[in-house]
């Protein structure tokens, strides 16, 4: 089953007169339990391709499908409720730095308007799933770079999405952390059956947990294939 699909998606920035093409006619399709990755160059469309997943960027032309619905059709109040199928985690982590652990992670969940007791057996699950149990009264600057990740990760799943995107998410992390992230992504997708979107500019990441990869170059995809495939040919 195709859980994501782009049509022909392009995205054009102008800013202060200057016009980037950062995106031409993409299409994409992500089954349901991939792990999907995207590698290229620095400047070759990734982060703009990701972020028109979730409509953080809004295409300048195409459409963008996520179970079903095609989110680029919806009116800001449906898709608010559409992006909470839709987890994004960040190279930088991106979490609030004067709210504990307990509060980043219940922060979607009050956003969606659950009760309290429901946030609170919630982020108890979550605390559980990333091994953050013993911090979850401290603040991000108190924590490793590994275990910010993990808050991000505990967060973008807190409303039980279908879909983690990520954006780069071990960049920051040195070797170690990295695989340790990786393992987590890996039993997120195995045991949770969460699809994984993630952009890279680093072939190890693809190579130890992608089993789809997409290979994009001046905004354009350009090969696309099973890791296998596209990697072992000549
Ligand atoms: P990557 O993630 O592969 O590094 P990006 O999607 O960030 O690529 O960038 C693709 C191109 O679009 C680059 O030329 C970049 O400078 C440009 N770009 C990205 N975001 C913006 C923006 N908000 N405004 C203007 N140009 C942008
Ligand atoms: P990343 O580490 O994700 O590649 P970037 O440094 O590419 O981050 O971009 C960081 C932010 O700056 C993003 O929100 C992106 O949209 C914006 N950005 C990137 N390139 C440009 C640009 N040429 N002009 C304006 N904004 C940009």
């Amino acid at each position: 089953m195709t859980l994501i699909e782009l049509h022909q998606v392009s995205k054009t920035y102008r800013t202060h007169g200057a016009v980037t093409e950062a995106l031409f006619n993409v299409g994409l399709k992500v089954d349901k339990g991939d792990i999907f990755g995207v590698i290229g160059h620095s400047g070759a469309g990734k982060s703009t391709l990701l972020r028109c997943v979730n409509l953080l960027e809004r295409p300048t032309s195409g459409r963008v499908i996520v179970n079903g619905k095609e989110l680029t059709a919806l009116r800001e109040k449906e898709l608010q409720q559409e992006r909470r199928r839709i987890g994004m985690i960040f190279q930088h982590f991106n979490l609030l730095t004067t709210a504990t652990v307990t509060e980043n992670i219940a922060f979607p969940l009050k956003l969606a308007k659950w009760s309290s007791s429901r946030i609170r057996a919630r982020v108890d699950e979550l605390l559980e799933l990333v091994g953050l149990r013993d911090h979850a009264g401290k603040y991000p600057a108190q924590l490793s770079g590994g275990q910010k990740q993990r808050i991000g990760i505990a967060r973008a799943l807190a409303t039980n999405p279908d879909v983690l995107l990520c954006d780069e998410a071990t960049s920051a992390l040195d070797p170690q952390t990295t695989q340790s992230i990786l393992q987590l992504l890996l039993d997120i997708n195995a045991k949770l059956g969460i699809t994984i979107l993630l952009i890279t500019h680093e072939m190890h990441v693809i190579r130890s947990i992608c089993n789809r990869v997409a290979v994009m170059d001046g905004g354009r995809i350009v090969e696309e294939g099973d890791v296998l495939d596209v990697f072992l040919k000549p």
